[in-house]
């Protein structure tokens, strides 16, 4: 079958061989998947992995119960055992793979045994184009499962590239008082498009939003939330940084400000979203490649500004 590999370089190999499902696994036959920064970050060395990528997708499955069902599939594989499990909370599991990212094939292939109880259905009414979104909104919605925010908030995202239009999205529903700093005409303009306002860092006032989030993957980004929230104010963390972020901490303890890492999200509340047209995905759709032209595919999705890039199989 073909893959996308990641072993120092990035190749399409054609001659990978298809996985044979375990007892407890589903075979899923891949029908559309995205690049996320995630994978742009693996290979700029956020952490250690090689093998196939991708783990933003939506497959058919081949053979058992769900057969020719669409599916979207949680990338944390867990072991159901250990502490974290027990206390219900899978994501966290201390023995977990992430598929496509730790120690796990991705999805950027013609096929991929996962566990067949990391998989949710896919409603008609959720396209397959829609569909490859359920991941990076379900991540966007860890955010309000990590802090409580009140329509009286005012909130302020930082970073408005594939994962902050999405969180911008949720932000939305809400009803807070929500300010987007985007520094690409792009996603400004879509954001105006959603009635959300887009603004510039210098438009906005010091240490006055009640909730910031840092959505902008680099290491100056928590430093700049820290200048925009309130004392006793919360700073939602969505970026996996490369390097490590130098940043003001005394004002952390002296402003009793609360900090919260925030990572994936519930699939099921994702898929219902889309499914009640909540959210605009299509807008944000930037390219389109065949599986066969996944290198050209990565160029596009690395270039600054670009938004989501798609892989047809
Ligand atoms: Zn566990």
């Amino acid at each position: 079958m073909r893959a996308v590999m990641y072993e120092n370089v990035l190749r399409l190999d054609t001659t990978v061989p298809k996985p044979e499902p375990t007892s407890e696994q589903s075979l899923l036959k891949i029908r559309r998947a995205g690049i996320c920064n995630t994978d742009l970050e693996l290979m700029a060395g956020y952490k250690e992995f090689s093998g196939i990528l991708g783990h933003e997708f939506v497959a058919e499955v081949v053979g058992g119960e769900l057969a020719g069902r669409r599916v979207v599939g949680e990338i944390n594989v867990t072991d159901g055992t250990c502490e974290m499990c027990q206390r219900g909370i899978p994501s966290q599991c201390l023995n977990r793979n992430a598929i496509g990212i730790d120690d796990h094939p991705g999805a950027f292939a013609d096929y991929l045994a996962l566990v067949s109880r990391n998989l949710y259905p896919v409603p008609d009414d959720v396209s397959d184009d829609m569909a490859v979104f359920v991941e990076p909104l379900a991540a966007a919605l860890q955010v309000t499962e990590g802090v409580h925010i009140s329509p009286r908030d005012r909130v302020v995202l930082i970073g408005a590239g594939k994962l902050g239009l999405l969180v911008a999205q949720v932000l939305k529903l809400t009803g807070a008082d929500l300010s987007v700093v985007a520094r690409r005409e792009k996603p400004a303009a879509l954001l105006q498009k959603w009635g959300i306002r887009a603004v510039t860092a210098d438009e906005l006032a010091r240490r006055s939003a009640q909730v910031v989030v840092d959505c902008t993957g680099n290491a100056e980004g928590f430093a700049q939330a820290l200048e925009l929230v309130q004392p006793r104010g919360t700073i939602v963390l969505k970026s996996t940084y490369v390097g490590t972020p130098a940043a003001n901490l005394t004002r952390v303890a002296v402003d009793e400000i609360r900090v919260v890492g925030s990572r994936c999200g519930p699939f099921d509340a994702a898929l219902r979203l889309l499914s009640h047209g909540l959210i605009d995905t299509e807008s944000m759709i930037d390219g389109r490649y065949s599986i066969d032209a996944a290198l050209a595919a990565f160029d596009h999705a690395a270039k600054p500004g670009a938004l989501k890039v798609l892989l047809e199989f």
